[in-house]
């Protein structure tokens, strides 16, 4: 069975959130449009704790943009975002949240960032996502939602790893593109490692 995966369709992450995706408000009505073509529909939600690690403010003297060392990676640190129970936590209004079967939550260790909906940055602690899939026989996964160039990418790389059939749906996804370039890169690397790309 197929699965669509939203990734991250967040305030924070839209137009006037606090980690804006530059026209992430796009995928709105792609992802909405796609609902009714899948029978299970999972989202993934950026769940941090206030004093989250990820969190440029937790850093004195450091600013938005530079690198920190967080359990032993690079961590490149954000402005504070999604923090658990704010309004730029929740998912879009405009989103369909109806058609949400389960909602996947990451990112709750203040010690470690966690890009990807299946593990950690350091794959020490695995969320439910990948058990519930095979859970619901699920063999194939679509994606669409933000960041292309991180949750995006890093989600679907551990789904290849998984043994997922990876899809990765172009016109629903939006990317930060802290450097020019980044979200290209992030695509040819997914189709690289076996991630198709529609
Ligand atoms: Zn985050």
């Amino acid at each position: 069975m197929k699965s669509l995966l939203l990734i991250d369709i967040q305030n924070d992450f839209l137009p006037g959130g606090a980690l804006a995706v530059q026209q992430g408000d796009e995928i709105l009505p792609v992802a909405n449009a796609l609902l009714s073509q899948y029978e299970l529909v999972v989202a993934t939600q950026d769940w941090h704790p206030a004093d989250h690690q990820s969190f440029a403010g937790q850093h004195p003297g450091m600013e938005v943009g530079q690198q920190v060392q967080l359990a032993g990676l690079d961590q490149i640190l954000w402005p504070e975002h999604c923090v658990q129970g704010s309004r730029g936590a929740e998912f879009s209004a405009q989103l369909n949240q109806e058609a949400i079967q389960r909602v996947i939550r990451k990112g709750t260790d203040p010690l470690i960032d966690s890009y990807s909906g299946f593990f950690d940055n350091a794959r020490r602690k695995e969320t439910e996502l990948g058990s519930y899939l095979r859970s619901q026989q699920v063999d194939e996964v679509h994606l669409v939602g933000l960041a292309t160039d991180y949750c995006v990418k890093f989600t679907a790389l551990d789904a290849v790893d998984l043994g997922f059939r990876t899809v990765l749906l172009s016109k629903g996804i939006r990317g930060v593109e802290l450097n020019l370039g980044d979200c290209q890169r992030a695509v040819d690397e997914m189709r690289s490692r076996g991630v198709e790309v529609r």
